[in-house]
């Protein structure tokens, strides 16, 4: 785990404790072993999993302030960024969402070895989950990484956060011009551009973002529209 301990020190300033590189540690042997079964995901070389899965997950900690709030990461796939968030800041109330049943019950079974509590897996869409009202506008800040163009993210997100609270999406280099693209969805949603910031993992050239929003308005009830619409036919 050298490349991530590493990473997150000059990166993020933080000293990885031996816990949680032990976490780290039982994480990407599961992972190794499920992506033998079953593809979860395409990055499999021990480094890259620590570089472009662990620390890149944790660089959303850059835009996410402290206390124990109410995340939501949607489309985590095998947990990222929600699950290292969580091994970073245990406090946290963690739920994650998961349209494909592998990867759901992948997160389940990482979530119990390592004994995380507060977490919560949902095998659902994000189109479906943004209009039930045990979700919708429940929690302080909701995440993703690589799930969709910005203006289908903004609709799977902005529905799920209270008024005041935020969104980090992370994205790779089209990033400041998705997000100049997206200036019109945003307002539909309720929501403004914070903070562009721009993060360069080590020995990765290409660089970065964390995309932050906040709500600063209701979302409107049609929003999110029924599952798939949103990527048919993107707010603009
Ligand atoms: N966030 C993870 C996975 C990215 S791949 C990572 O960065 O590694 C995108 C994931 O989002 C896939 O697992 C896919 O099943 C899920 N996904 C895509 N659209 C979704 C939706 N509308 N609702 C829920 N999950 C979705």
């Amino acid at each position: 785990m050298d490349a991530l301990k590493e990473g997150a020190q000059s990166l993020l300033g933080l000293d990885l404790t031996q816990t949680q590189v032990a976490a780290f540690q039982l994480y990407a042997n599961e992972l190794a072993e499920w992506n033998a079964r079953f593809n979860l995901t395409a990055i499999k070389e021990p480094r890259d999993v620590q570089v472009k899965h662990f620390l890149d997950s944790l660089t959303v900690l850059k835009a996410l302030p402290a206390g124990a709030l109410r995340v939501i990461d949607v489309g985590t796939g095998a947990g990222f960024p929600g699950l290292p968030l969580k091994i970073l800041r245990p406090e946290l109330r963690m739920t994650l969402v998961e349209a494909t049943g592998k990867k759901v019950r992948f997160c389940e079974h990482i979530a119990t070895r390592l004994g995380l509590e507060g977490v919560r897996v949902v095998h659902a869409r994000a189109e479906e989950v943004g209009q039930l009202s045990e979700h919708r506008e429940r929690y302080d800040w909701a995440v993703a990484r690589a799930v969709a163009e910005m203006p289908v993210l903004a609709e799977y997100l902005l529905p799920l956060v209270v008024r005041g609270g935020g969104c980090i999406a992370q994205k790779s280099k089209d990033a400041p011009a998705e997000v100049h693209g997206a200036e019109t969805a945003l307002r539909k949603l309720g929501g403004t551009l914070e903070r562009l910031i721009e993060v360069e993992l080590p020995g990765v050239v290409d660089p970065r973002y964390l995309i932050v929003l906040r709500k600063n308005a209701a979302t409107p009830a049609v929003y999110p529209r029924r599952p798939g619409l949103p990527t048919k036919q993107p707010i603009q």
